[in-house]
C-alpha cells in the first residue's frame, strides 16, 4: 500500500487549543509570524515526504505556512502581544546583517553580539511551534512531560525555562522553514539518543531546543545558557557566529551515524514557489 506522506494542514474551526488545551473556537497561526517573513505562494510536505522523494505532489498554500491550531487568547494576546515583537526585532536585525553579507559582499566579523529579551523570544519561538501541528479532532493536547514544559512555559509568564531544555540557535541563510514539533535523533556510535527536541527554522535564523541532551551526544552550536533567563524584560547579549554554521539541513538531515524519528503530523517543511535572494 502506498504510504500517504502529504502534509494536511487544514483542520476543524472548534477544537482543542494546542498551547492552553481549552476547547475554543480555533485561529490561524502564521508560521513564522507575519513580521519575520512575508507569507507567499509555497509548497508544503512533511519531513518524511521530502525525504522519501516520492515524486507526491506538495500542498499549496497561498500564503504561508498557517494553522488553525490555537485560541484567540493564546494567539492574539500572547503570542502576538507579548512575545512576537521580540522575535520580529531580532530577526529583522540579523535579516540586515546577512542581506548585506550576500548582497555587498561585505565581509563581517566572525561573530557579533545580539541584545535580546531571552524570554520574551523563546516564548514566541515556543509558541509557533507548538502552533505548528494540526490538533487531534475531539481531543485536548496529549500529556506528556516534553511537551508540557513547552506549554507550561509559554502560559507561565513567572516560570522558567526547564533546566532539562538546552535552547540552541544558529543563522539559517535560506527560504525553507521548518517546524518539528518532537524530533528524536539516535545515534549507531555510542553517543546515546535525544529522545525529544523541536525545531523551528526560518530566514534568518534557526532554534532548536533539546530536552535532557546526554553529554556523549555533540551538538557543536551555540546556545542560550540557563542562567540568561531572568525577569521577563531583562536583557542579555547572545553571540552570534556568522561564519560557522551547520549544513542547511541540520538536524533533520542528522549526518552519518545518526538517523531521525518524528511523527510525520507534526512536520512541516515549507519551500517558496519563487524564493528571492536565498534558496
Ligand atoms: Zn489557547
Amino acid at each position: 500500500m502506498k504510504k500517504n506522506t502529504q502534509a494536511k494542514f487544514k483542520g476543524g474551526k472548534e477544537g482543542y487549543c494546542n498551547i492552553c488545551g481549552q476547547y475554543s473556537q480555533l485561529t490561524r497561526d502564521h508560521i513564522p509570524p507575519q513580521g519575520c517573513v512575508k507569507p507567499t505562494s509555497v509548497e508544503l510536505r512533511t519531513l518524511t515526504h521530502y525525504l522519501s522523494q516520492l515524486g507526491e505532489k506538495p500542498v499549496n498554500s497561498q500564503s504561508g505556512l498557517n494553522i488553525l491550531s490555537i485560541c484567540g487568547t493564546c494567539n492574539n494576546s500572547l503570542l502576538g502581544t507579548e512575545y512576537d515583537p521580540e522575535l520580529i526585532a531580532v530577526t529583522e536585525q540579523v535579516a540586515r546583517i546577512v542581506r548585506v553579507q550576500k548582497e555587498l559582499g561585505l565581509s563581517l566579523p566572525e561573530k557579533i553580539d545580539l541584545i535580546v529579551k531571552p524570554q520574551r523570544l523563546l516564548r514566541s519561538v515556543v509558541g509557533h511551534i507548538l502552533a505548528g501541528k494540526l490538533p487531534i479532532p475531539g481531543e485536548p493536547p496529549m500529556p506528556a512531560p516534553f511537551p508540557d514544559a513547552l506549554r507550561n512555559y509559554f502560559l507561565d509568564q513567572s516560570s522558567n525555562i526547564s533546566d532539562r531544555f538546552e535552547v540552541y540557535y544558529w543563522v539559517y541563510p535560506s527560504n525553507k522553514q521548518i517546524v518539528i514539533n518532537l524530533l528524536s535523533i539516535g545515534s549507531a556510535m555510542g553517543e546515546g539518543s535525544i529522545s525529544s527536541s523541536c525545531l523551528l527554522k526560518f530566514f534568518p535564523l534557526a532554534f532548536w531546543m533539546v530536552w535532557d541532551k546526554p553529554d556523549s551526544f555533540s551538538i557543536d552550536l551555540t546556545k542560550i545558557s540557563q542562567d540568561k533567563f531572568k525577569g521577563l524584560d531583562e536583557t542579555c547579549e547572545i553571540v552570534l557566529d556568522l561564519r560557522n554554521r551547520p549544513s542547511f539541513n541540520y538536524p533533520e538531515i542528522p549526518g552519518e551515524g545518526r538517523y531521525i524519528m518524528c511523527r510525520n503530523d507534526s512536520t512541516f517543511l515549507v519551500q517558496p514557489k519563487k524564493p528571492k535572494g536565498f534558496g
